[in-house]
């Protein structure tokens, strides 16, 4: 490779890190973006220059045409709340081009050395295991009835292993054999791969994706890594390297959120139970926004606890200029995040600071948690599954075990939401029918601009 095009790499991965730096504070997000995006325009431009490229132009400016107008066109149009679908779907493509360029490499059947015929067999697995269960991930996140109940039968976990066992010895085999493996053994072995992918992926329960999907990132980093190897490309070494490494933090970040080892990802029915969930008891009593207005607007400390629901309603705004009325009246006002609210990481904090809402307002689960005992009112919206008592007292629920925000220790909570929906691992909330809880029901946007009309009245 000439040193043209060496040193043009060098500097997309430089923008690659620099970008990837910035997205780690909301504040810089998009500007990380634009940086990496305009690493990855670099990268793609000097391809073209690139001495092994040099001939199929119009294939690759179709092939570019095709990708970048459907990624654009998908990016323009997705609402906010579908964003993790489509972050899946991305990923499930990441994998599935590097698997691509290995297949491509290895039906050539041109010598390799040992080492990058390892990689290239390796990325081959790890896309395309992240391809087909990016695949089902969407599927599940999307609400696809099939998909989204978990499947599960008898000697799975036996079985799953099986195939990933083999599908790893096949490609070893192929890795080891120099040129001298059959077309039929290497189609075998991908569709292995693919359908470990599918396996690993259809037992695992919704309330457990964010786990999965930042795995299948890691995944799709850690393939592309392999293939940039073989390929001799150092921006997609890098960039490989750094979305794997990123990716694997964040998978022993969620794991940690949810409170899983990795491993149950991988081989176990992750999220399984098996007896009857605890009966609910008391009953859902609701309260008017006058009376939900007074309460918060005499109370000492409020701690708010956003969910996936203020972003469907679009309320961070209103939020915001409530807070800023309690604010006003000398009342102490809190953010509490769960790491898993939303649907993607992040997803609260980016919304709250979209709306304004500084940061030394905002708190983690760790740093708010012991605080809820002694807040007056704590006003859940549009949260769900991270504030249900049943994680810590229901070893028959599936989201036993996952740390939650303690709202039902505060003295009176109210809970916004439009009426009986289940959150989304799909099941029963006991903080609703309990005795300090009250519900208000409505669109969490427009129920927090009644209560700023309500508390401007007072
Ligand atoms: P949640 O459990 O999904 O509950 C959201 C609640 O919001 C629902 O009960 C719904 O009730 C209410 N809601 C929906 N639209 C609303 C609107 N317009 N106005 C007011 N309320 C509305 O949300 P969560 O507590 O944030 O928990 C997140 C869940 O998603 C967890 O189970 C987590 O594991 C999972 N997840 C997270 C990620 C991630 O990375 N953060 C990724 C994938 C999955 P009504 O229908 O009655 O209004």
């Amino acid at each position: 490779m000439n040193l043209f095009v060496e040193i043009f790499y060098f500097a997309a991965a430089v923008l690659f890190i620099i970008g990837l730096k910035q997205m780690s504070s909301p504040v810089n997000a998009r500007r990380g973006i634009i940086w990496a995006g305009v690493g990855m325009a670099l990268a793609t431009l000097i391809t073209f220059v690139h001495p092994h490229v040099n001939s199929n132009y119009i294939l690759i400016l179709l092939g570019i045409g095709i990708g970048g107008g459907l990624a654009w066109k998908t990016g323009k149009e997705v609402a906010m709340t579908d964003m993790p679908q489509m972050i899946a779907l991305y990923n499930g493509m990441g994998g599935g081009a590097a698997a691509a360029i290995a297949a491509v490499e290895l039906i050539k059947q041109e010598p390799m050395s040992l080492t990058i015929q390892l990689m290239a067999v390796s990325g081959a697995l790890i896309g395309a295991i992240a391809f087909s269960g990016s695949l089902i991930a969407y599927g599940k996140l999307q609400g696809i009835k099939q998909l989204r109940k978990p499947t599960r039968f008898k000697h799975q976990q036996r079985i799953n292993a099986g195939v990933f066992i083999v599908a790893a010895w096949m490609a070893l085999g192929i890795a080891t054999s120099g040129t001298d493996y059959g077309m039929f053994t290497l189609f075998l072995f991908f569709a292995l791969a693919l359908a470990f992918g599918v396996m690993m992926t259809l037992p695992i329960g919704g309330a457990d994706m964010p786990v999965v999907i930042s795995l299948y990132n890691a995944f799709t980093g850690l393939a592309v890594g392999f293939e940039g190897f073989v390929l001799e490309t150092p921006a997609m070494m890098i960039a490989g390297i750094v979305v794997g490494s990123a990716g694997t933090l964040l998978t022993q970040l969620m794991a940690k959120a949810m409170n899983r080892p990795i491993s149950n990802v991988l081989f176990s029915n992750f999220g399984d139970t098996t007896g009857e969930a605890q009966a609910v008891s008391g009953s859902m009593k609701a309260i008017e926004s006058p009376d939900a207005a007074i309460m918060m607007a005499f109370a000492e400390k409020v701690i708010i606890v956003p969910g996936y629901g203020m972003a469907v309603a679009q309320a961070q705004h209103k939020v915001w200029e409530m807070t800023k009325q309690l604010q006003e009246r000398g009342v102490t006002v809190k953010f509490a995040i769960h790491p898993v609210a939303g649907r993607m990481p992040g997803h609260m904090n980016v919304l709250l600071a979209e709306a304004g809402v500084p940061y030394d307002i905002i708190y983690d689960l760790d740093e708010i948690n012991e605080e809820f005992k002694t807040a007056d009112v704590v006003l859940v919206i549009g949260a769900n599954d991270v504030v249900n008592p049943a994680a810590r007292t229901d070893p028959n629920s599936p989201i036993y075990g996952m740390p939650i925000l303690n709202a039902d220790y505060a003295r009176n909570v109210i809970v916004v939401k439009r009426g009986q929906g289940a959150g989304f691992s799909g099941i029963e909330n006991h903080l609703f029918f309990a005795d300090n809880c009250r519900m208000l029901y409505g669109d969490g946007q427009a129920v927090a601009n009644e209560l700023v009309s309500d508390m401007k009245s007072l």
